[in-house]
């Protein structure tokens, strides 16, 4: 069975880089029928804050992303520890007191005057004691390559000259980072670990102690780093990667799934997907080795489809979210349950976003509504004589209608060929008097969703 995990550090909210990360672990997870892991690793006492845990879990729900087990790495101190003392009883790792001005002095000796970088072993073999100020540093023994198969960038070799004898504890009595990682993912039977190619060095770390400790490797993707339309790597400073964001500007949640889940990945020519589909089609061999663009018209127009595709309750729920979110009132109609999923359902097809449909549901739920430029411009020539009578007649027989459907719309037909006008013409005059807007959705539609101002509305002088 695949088991899969999500190990964010609690240091900042959940960007669209390590929502990649999340959701191509996530859909493989599901993808396979086996298990997905939430492990918050919040070692880094200082910079760990627990109110980024609960956004990092907040934005995840939001996004669909359920987790099967949950940790968090503060909780399992006692479990790191005693695998140092394994190692360092075994002689694959030692304390050292060194401090940075002793290892500045040593090389300085040795005529090199470089910012260090990397340790020089200088305690390996020296059997200092645990004590104030000590750290435990893996031995990482004789030249060798590291060479594993990833399944994003295929084979891949480092040697150990690149890297040092590493922190494994800090002096301050918390693992670091390589260290707790390994013994979580064997301890919790992770199978393969879908991260961000900036983990590539740590990889090659983690596999010597893997094989220092006898566990089993697993199987390792690096993904390619996600890029802005301008090709600088995206950052949090333009403001446009947290997902809080994107929930804020009105994205639904699986059109963000979907959108994400394209940037490294693909199936054929294929952008739109439904959840399911989506998880059915996942797999780790479509993971792609080109970095990936990040364009935000690409990802409003795939939200555009999702408003269409996705079930009324999920438009509206999300709505509900993205409403309560952005600290925005249901307003006038829109309080009425049954009147907003009406709306809702028929004004969605025509918003790219949640907070278009928003601003597009006001004209129809407020009792005050305007025209807006394109109506202003319209109407003084639809006001021509011959098509304010056929008004006249068609605002009578709309306001005696039993029902808006085909008998009504016929009966405006007539109408409009007795005056000798356009049939749009007159259709196009009701709009905008009802709406305040040149384009609707169908007007018998419209009219329902008005049927309780219907009278008012229409009587309104322009
Ligand atoms: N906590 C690490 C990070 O957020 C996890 C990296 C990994 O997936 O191993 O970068």
């Amino acid at each position: 069975m695949q088991k899969l995990r999500f190990a964010p550090s609690p240091t900042g909210q959940l960007h669209l880089g390590s929502a990649r990360t999340a959701i191509f672990n996530w859909l493989y997870a599901r993808h396979t029928g086996g298990k997905f892991v939430l492990r918050i690793e919040d070692t880094d006492l200082s910079r760990s804050q627990e109110e980024y845990t609960a956004s990092i879990i907040k934005d995840m729900k939001w996004m669909g992303m359920d987790y099967d087990e949950f940790y968090k790495q503060s909780e399992r101190f006692d479990i790191y520890k005693s695998y140092i003392d394994k190692l360092v009883a075994e002689g694959k790792a030692y304390y050292c007191n060194c401090t940075r001005d002793d290892l500045v002095k040593r090389n300085q000796a040795r005529g090199i005057y470089d910012e260090v970088t990397k340790y020089d072993g200088y305690c390996r073999d020296r059997n200092v004691q645990p004590g104030n100020g000590t750290v435990v540093r893996v031995n990482v023994g004789p030249e060798r390559d590291i060479i594993f198969k990833d399944v994003v960038k295929g084979r891949i070799a480092i040697n150990t000259k690149e890297l040092d004898d590493f922190v494994l504890w800090k002096s301050d009595g918390s693992p670091t980072y390589n260290f707790a990682v390994v013994i979580d993912d064997s301890l919790m039977g992770i199978t393969t670990i879908l991260r961000g190619e900036d983990h590539i060095s740590n990889t090659a770390k983690q596999i010597i102690l893997y094989e220092y400790l006898g566990f089993s490797i697993p199987t390792f993707g690096h993904l390619p780093m996600v890029f802005d339309t301008d090709r600088t790597p995206l950052s949090k400073r333009k403001g446009s990667t947290n997902i809080e964001y994107y929930r804020k500007q009105g994205i639904l949640p699986e059109a963000l799934l979907n959108y994400i889940a394209r940037l490294g990945w693909s199936h054929g020519n294929d952008e739109i997907f439904m959840l399911e589909d989506l998880i059915r089609v996942f797999d780790i061999t479509h993971l792609n080795k080109s970095n990936a663009v990040y364009d935000e018209k690409k990802m409003i127009w795939v939200n555009s489809k999702h408003m269409k595709l996705e079930p009324l309750e999920k438009v509206l729920a999300a709505f509900a979210v993205y409403l309560e979110d952005t600290n925005q009132p249901k307003v006038g109609r829109m309080q009425d349950e049954s009147w907003l999923r009406e709306a809702v359902d028929l004004l969605r097809t025509r918003s790219d976003t949640l907070a278009d449909l928003y601003r597009d549901i006001q004209p129809y739920a407020l009792d005050e509504y305007e025209l807006d430029e394109k109506a202003k411009e319209l109407l003084p020539a639809l006001k021509n004589p011959a098509n304010e009578k056929a008004y006249d007649e068609a605002k009578a027989r709309i306001l005696e209608a039993k029902a808006y459907d085909s008998a009504l719309e016929q009966a405006l037909r007539e109408i409009s060929e007795k005056h000798g006008v356009a049939f749009k013409d007159l259709i196009q005059r009701i709009r905008i008097q009802l709406t305040g807007r040149t384009v609707s959705p169908d007007i018998l539609s419209v009219m329902r969703l008005l049927s309780s101002v219907l009278s008012k509305r229409l009587e309104k002088e322009w």
